[in-house]
């Protein structure tokens, strides 16, 4: 399944990156925004939810809709596909992995090399002074709000229309200059600027490897795609390199 020349490129490879997406949490059982949503939420389409205007519109339905996702971030575990990134992280010379997730589990496998694209849910912050809040209390029903300031808070992630951090973009566009080999997992390819990362990476002269159950925009122009689950993908491509 894996070709030998792949396998080669990953072991001469000075400098891996990977690249990854919601598809990558999918068997730890966080669902991407691209399945139907279930229970409470069902009604809503949560690509309308991640927006500013949504949130200056109902910040409650926000603030309810990313509560109700923290504590399904935090009752998840990792899975054998975040492990694999994290093993190869230890293998390789220089290693960089560019995350569009906000779950954090990368970190939880014992990731450390990475790079938060689109923020974490796990942190909180004040909508107008854009500061982190380590605690809050919000009065029942509704939304907490800056103690400093008085603005409600939010989640430190990016939504939809949003720019995003600047430190983090310039440290994903370093690593795809510089790798030798991107793994793309689990992202469909489609949400910008995190999408133009891989033709970046092979103008830089770097091998794209997609790995992904479903054909995806990106998937034509990869050098190699890997066809099924990261969980079984990622454990058997590093299992390889033995
Ligand atoms: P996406 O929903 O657009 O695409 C998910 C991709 O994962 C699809 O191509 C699908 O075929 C693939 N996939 C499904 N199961 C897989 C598996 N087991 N192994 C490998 N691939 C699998 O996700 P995206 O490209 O990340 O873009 C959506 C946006 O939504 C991102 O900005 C992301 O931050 C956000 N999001 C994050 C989470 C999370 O943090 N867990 C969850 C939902 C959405």
């Amino acid at each position: 399944m894996i070709d030998t020349e792949l396998i080669i490129a990953l072991r001469n490879a000075r400098f891996i990156a990977a690249l990854t997406g919601a598809g990558i949490s999918a068997e730890s059982g966080l669902a991407t925004f691209r399945d139907a949503q279930t229970g409470l939420w069902a009604r809503f389409d949560p690509r309308e939810l991640a927006t500013p205007s949504a949130f200056a519109r109902n910040p409650k339905l926000v603030w309810d809709w990313y509560a109700w996702r923290r504590e399904r971030v935090a009752a998840a575990q990792p899975n054998a596909g975040h492990f694999a990134l994290a093993e190869l992280e230890r293998r390789a010379s220089d290693f960089m992995l560019i995350t569009q997730n906000v779950d954090g589990l990368h970190q939880r496998a014992g990731g450390r090399k990475l790079v938060e694209l689109h923020g974490n849910i796990g942190r909180v912050k004040c909508s107008r002074e854009d500061t982190l809040v380590e605690r809050w209390e919000a009065p029942a029903g509704e939304v907490p709000r800056c103690a400093h300031c008085g603005a409600p808070l939010r989640p430190d992630v990016v939504w939809f229309e949003e720019m995003l951090p600047e430190h983090a973009v310039a440290a994903a566009e370093d690593a795809v200059r510089r790798c030798d080999v991107l793994l793309v997992v689990g992202t469909s390819a489609e949400v910008y600027p995190a999408a133009a990362l891989p033709a970046h990476a092979q103008r830089s002269g770097a091998i794209v490897v997609e790995i992904n159950p479903n054909t995806t925009a990106l998937s034509a122009a990869a050098d190699h795609v890997l066809r099924g689950a990261a969980g079984a993908v990622l454990p058997a491509l590093v299992a390889a390199l033995d």
